[in-house]
């Protein structure tokens, strides 16, 4: 062997770990080195954080002015605390040519020096606006401290920072020298945390379609007859569709003025949160866009049609009502309203504050909404409950309607996003009937609705007296039947 195999393969002549996997993936060569080092007390496993010298001056205008002033007899001599901030000249002319624009502007750059007061000349270099984004999040606990950065008590109280949200082109380099900066500033006890950020979502971006000839040129879609069979206008071939990141060049941007005008910002929103799940790729589709503009729809003329309706007008407190509401005396349909009611304040709260689930949770108030739609007597306490809850659950995500439609259910000029986030009633969750497949030779043939509690017992009964089964077993001997509470019974005949 002439040099290191550094693939992967199985560890030889290499003492207690012959026979370990070496390489990425399985690999489990570096951890048991490591123990085996740990545990004769010869070494110790460490993070190498591999973070290089970084050049931090640019010959740029835009960014930090370096605050130094160049002296002939003295050095580089730091602007006295009292100056500081240096702020940038207003009066540059910027040409492309050169050094720092800074440079250019003489009644900017000669200051006398600090230090002996002869002439000097300021640093026109600036800094890395990656030195500004390293520390900003600190500044914003105390955004309008004129004495100081920032003071520890006020960043200590409001941070680390609970949730960053991101594109993932910063996950090397911003995250890298943010947590560097904290650490240092932690290292002189100017704050009491050792990270800066607590949990990290990159967003997937949004791709939209694009049409392509043979030579990879992108083709404007208004140039094309046909979306649906597109073809090069001065060709005639077919071109190649496909979803790719929004850009003016591959003509597939969706300008978002366009899209507010037309449909609002709350349909935008809901779409977005809808389409895919935030750290994934969005694929931008005008139907779907139409399709939450439609539910939009449904839920505003539902709600508008239940706060002019006699029964909220007669409930003069919706409150009242639904407070005093006796589940155990709820008619059937009222139970099973509130069961999807309270399945969807479940669902919705634990979408958002689990993984940010937020498109299962659109999903959810489509299926809440659909159940207050089907539902046939829209004037009891549970309908309001279910009315008002709707509007309280869809808040974070059609913001505006959201609040419109609460003044519209309540007229003492509250808001929506100041009510409480409504809570789930477990015992509302509870079914009294569940959907009993049958099933004969372990093909369904129907289902059956069997009171929830039912035991094996009394499931077999219902099973053996439904239609379905005296229809499919006509005639056969029951070999054996299999009972599978709460889901369902399957005959074996012949
Ligand atoms: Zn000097």
């Amino acid at each position: 062997m002439e040099m290191a195999y550094t693939g992967t393969g199985v560890m030889v002549d290499s003492g207690p770990l012959n026979g370990v996997i070496a390489g990425k993936g399985k690999g489990e060569s570096v951890e048991k080195a490591i123990a085996y080092l740990e545990a004769k007390a010869l070494g110790q496993g460490t993070t190498n954080y591999r973070l290089r010298d970084w050049l931090v001056s640019r010959q740029r205008y835009w960014g930090a002015p370096i605050p130094i002033i160049h002296c002939e007899h003295c050095g580089a001599v730091p602007v006295p605390e009292a100056d500081l901030p240096v702020t940038l000249p207003e009066s540059v002319a910027f040409t492309g040519k050169g050094a720092s624009p800074l440079a250019k502007v003489a009644d900017w750059v000669n200051v006398p020096c600090p230090s002996c007061g002869k002439a000097a000349q300021r640093e026109t270099d600036t800094m890395d606006t990656f030195l500004d984004s390293s520390w900003y999040f600190l500044r914003y606990a105390d955004a309008n401290n004129e004495a100081a950065v920032f003071t520890p008590e006020r960043v200590n109280d409001w941070l680390p920072v609970d949730q960053y949200v991101g594109g993932i082109e910063h996950a090397i380099l911003h995250l890298l020298y943010s947590r560097f900066f904290t650490k240092v500033l932690r290292d002189r006890h100017l704050l009491n945390f050792d990270e800066p950020f607590q949990r990290l979502l990159t967003q997937g971006m949004v791709q939209a379609i694009t049409y392509k000839n043979s030579e990879g040129q992108f083709i404007v879609p208004d140039d094309i007859a046909d979306l649906n069979h597109p073809t090069d206008p001065t060709t005639g071939e077919a071109l190649q569709v496909s979803y790719e990141k929004m850009s003016k060049s591959k003509f597939n941007g969706v300008p978002p003025a366009q899209v507010l005008a037309k449909y609002g910002a709350d349909t935008a929103r809901m779409f977005i949160l809808f389409k895919a799940p935030p750290e994934k790729d969005l694929e931008w589709d005008d139907a779907d866009v139409e399709g939450q503009y439609r539910f939009l729809n449904r839920v505003w003329r539902m709600v508008i049609a239940f706060a002019t309706s006699e029964a909220a007008s007669a409930v003069s407190a919706i409150d009242t009502a639904i407070d005093t509401m006796v589940p155990s005396e709820l008619s059937k349909a009222d139970k099973t309203l509130r069961r999807a009611t309270h399945t969807a304040i479940k669902a919705i709260t634990e979408d958002i504050e689990g993984d940010y689930q937020f498109n299962t949770a659109v999903s959810e108030l489509m299926k809440l909404s659909n159940a207050i739609y089907d539902c046939v007597d829209k004037t009891t306490p549970a309908f309001a409950e279910s009315i008002c809850t709707l509007v309280k659950l869809i808040a974070p995500f059609a913001p505006h309607i959201a609040d419109e439609l609460w003044s519209h259910l309540f007229t003492d000029g509250a808001c929506v996003h100041q009510q409480a986030w409504p809570q789930v009633d477990e015992t509302a969750l509870v079914a009294d009937e569940i959907t009993l497949v049958i099933q004969i030779m372990g093909k369904t043939r129907g289902t059956l609705q069997v009171p929830a509690g039912a035991d094996k017992a009394a499931l077999e009964r219902y099973a053996r007296e439904s239609q379905v089964a005296q229809r499919y077993l006509e005639g056969k001997e029951i070999k054996k039947i299999i009972v599978v509470p709460g889901k369902l019974v399957n005959f074996v005949a012949v």
